[in-house]
C-alpha cells in the first residue's frame, strides 16, 4: 500500500542528494530510508565508515544508495549530483566546539564558504534544500545578561529560543567559538535571501543537541587520540576507560537533548510533506529533557555500569577549566531550550524519549561497540 503524506496523498519516491550523508545524522537518516521508504539516495562524503552497511550488496535496500567519495569543497561532480537529485540535504560541517577554536578558517569555510555552491546549485536547477543550521545560532540567552538572581530570568521570554523572535546573540570576535555560529547564521541569510529574490525552495533544520549510537568518535579508538569530540563522546570516553569525567567550568551550562531517532521522525516528515516544511526554519529538540553537563555526568555514571558492568567510578566527576580544555577563545551557550511552536503546527511532530531512556540505549551501544577495544589500547604499553 502506498504511504501517505500529512494531507492524505501518495508519496512519489525521490532521489536525495545528501551531502555529509556518511555523518552521525546522515547515517541514521540512511537507516531509515532505507527502510521506511522508496526514495533513491546519492550520499556524498569523504567518509563511508557509518553507513557501509547499506552499501553492501547483500543489504536489500543498497540498490537505491549511491556513495560518491566527494569533498564538496573542490569537486565538480556537485554540480550535477544536484542537478539530477529532486531534493538536496546539506549536512556537511564542522561541528565539534574543540574546532571552533584550533580550526576557525576551516570552520568558517566549511560552514559558510563550502556551503555557498550547493545553495546557488539549488537555486538554479530550482531545486528543494534541506539545509542543516544549529541551535547555537541563537548564541547566548538574552537572560544570561541580566544579573543571577534577577526575576527576569524565570520569564521564559528571555531564555525560551523561537524561530521567528529571538535574536543571535555571539560574544566577541577574540572568543572564535562563535565562528561556527555566524557562518551558520551566514547561511541561513543566504538561503532565505534566494529564496526571497529567486524563489529557492528551502528548509532550514536547528538541531538542539541530537544524540546517540554513532555520534563523532572515541578518541584514540576511531579517532585521532587528541582529538575532542562532543560531549556525549568525551563522557563515554571517559567511561570506558574508567577515568573522572571532566565538567568544563563546572558542568554548569545547560542542554536539551533529543534523541537522533525521534529527530529523523521529524526528518522524515520534512523530506515527504514539502508543501508544510518549504519556506521554513524548524528548531528540533526536546525541551522536556533539559540538564546541565554536571546533571548529563551523573546521570552517564550512573547508567554506565548498569549497561556495562562494569564497576561505578568512585569519583565520578572531575572540574577543568574552559581554557585548559578547549584553549585560548572559547566560549559557552548558557542554556538552550527550543520553542516547538511552528514544528508541532507544521507537521504535528513532537519528541518522545527521555533522556535516561536515550543514555541507556546509547550507553550500551557504546560499550558493545568499543568496550573490547579499549581494553586492547589500554593493555598496550605506553610509548
Ligand atoms: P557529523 O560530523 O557526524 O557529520 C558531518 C558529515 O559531513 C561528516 O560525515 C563529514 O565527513 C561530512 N563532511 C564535512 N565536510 C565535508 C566536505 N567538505 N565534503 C564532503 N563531506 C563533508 O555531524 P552531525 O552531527 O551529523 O551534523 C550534521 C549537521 O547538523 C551539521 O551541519 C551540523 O552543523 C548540524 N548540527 C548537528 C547537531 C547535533 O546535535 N548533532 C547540532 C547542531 C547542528
Ligand atoms: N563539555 C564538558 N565536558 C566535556 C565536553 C564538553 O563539560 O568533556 C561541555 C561543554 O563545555 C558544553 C557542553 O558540554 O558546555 C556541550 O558541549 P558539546 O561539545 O556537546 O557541544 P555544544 O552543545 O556546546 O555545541
Amino acid at each position: 500500500m502506498a504511504r501517505l503524506d500529512l494531507d492524505g496523498n501518495p508519496i512519489e519516491p525521490l532521489t536525495i542528494c545528501m551531502i555529509g550523508g556518511g555523518g552521525f545524522i546522515g547515517s541514521h537518516l540512511c537507516d531509515k530510508l532505507a527502510e521506511e521508504s522508496l526514495h533513491k539516495v546519492i550520499v556524498i562524503d569523504v567518509s563511508e565508515e557509518k553507513i557501509k552497511h547499506l552499501l553492501e550488496a547483500s543489504c536489500p535496500s543498497s540498490s537505491r544508495f549511491e556513495f560518491h567519495k566527494i569533498n564538496i569543497k573542490h569537486d565538480s561532480r556537485l554540480e550535477s549530483l544536484i542537478k539530477t537529485a529532486d531534493l538536496t540535504i546539506n549536512l556537511a560541517a564542522i561541528c565539534t566546539p574543540a574546532d571552533y577554536n584550533k580550526r576557525p578558517l576551516d570552520t568558517i569555510y566549511s560552514n559558510f564558504i563550502d556551503a555557498i555552491p550547493v545553495v546557488k546549485f539549488c537555486s538554479e536547477y530550482k531545486k528543494r534544500l534541506i539545509h542543516f543550521s544549529t541551535c547555537e545560532i541563537y548564541g547566548k540567552t538574552v537572560g544570561s545578561f541580566l544579573p543571577k538572581d534577577h526575576p527576569l530570568r524565570q520569564d521564559p521570554k528571555f531564555y525560551v529560543l523561537k524561530e521567528d523572535e529571538s535574536p543571535c546573540v555571539f560574544g566577541p570576535i577574540e572568543k572564535q567559538r562563535w565562528s561556527y555560529a555566524c557562518a551558520k547564521q551566514m547561511i541561513e541569510r543566504l538561503i532565505y535571501a534566494e529564496s526571497h529574490e529567486h524563489g529557492l525552495k528551502f528548509t532550514i533544520v536547528r538541531p538542539f543537541n541530537w544524540i546517540g549510537p554513532r555520534m563523532d568518535f572515541i578518541p584514540g579508538i576511531d579517532g585521532p587520540s587528541e582529538g575532542v569530540p562532543r560531549v556525549l563522546a568525551c563522557f563515554s570516553n571517559n567511561l570506558l576507560r574508567g577515568e573522572q569525567l571532566k565538567l568544563v567550568d563546572g558542568g554548569q551550562s545547560q542542554r536539551t537533548f533529543l534523541y537522533v531517532k525521534d529527530a529523523i521522525e521529524a526528518l522524515l516528515l520534512m523530506i515527504e510533506n514539502p508543501s508544510r516544511a518549504n519556506g521554513h526554519i524548524f528548531n528540533v529538540g526536546n525541551p522536556d529533557n533539559e540538564v546541565t553537563m554536571k546533571e548529563l555526568a551523573e546521570m552517564m555514571v550512573k547508567v554506565y555500569p548498569k549497561v556495562s558492568g562494569e564497576p561505578a567510578l568512585e569519583v565520578p566527576t572531575i572540574d577543568v577549566s574552559s581554557k585548559d580544555f578547549y584553549g585560548e577563545g572559547y566560549d559557552d551557550s548558557d542554556k538552550r531550550i527550543p520553542d516547538m511552536t511552528i514544528i508541532n503546527k507544521q507537521l504535528g511532530w513532537n519528541p518522545k524519549t527521555s533522556l535516561m531512556d536515550l543514555l541507556e540505549s546509547t550507553l550500551a551501544y557504546q560499550h558493545q561497540t568499543y568496550s573490547k577495544a579499549m581494553k586492547e589500547a589500554l593493555s598496550k604499553p605506553a610509548c
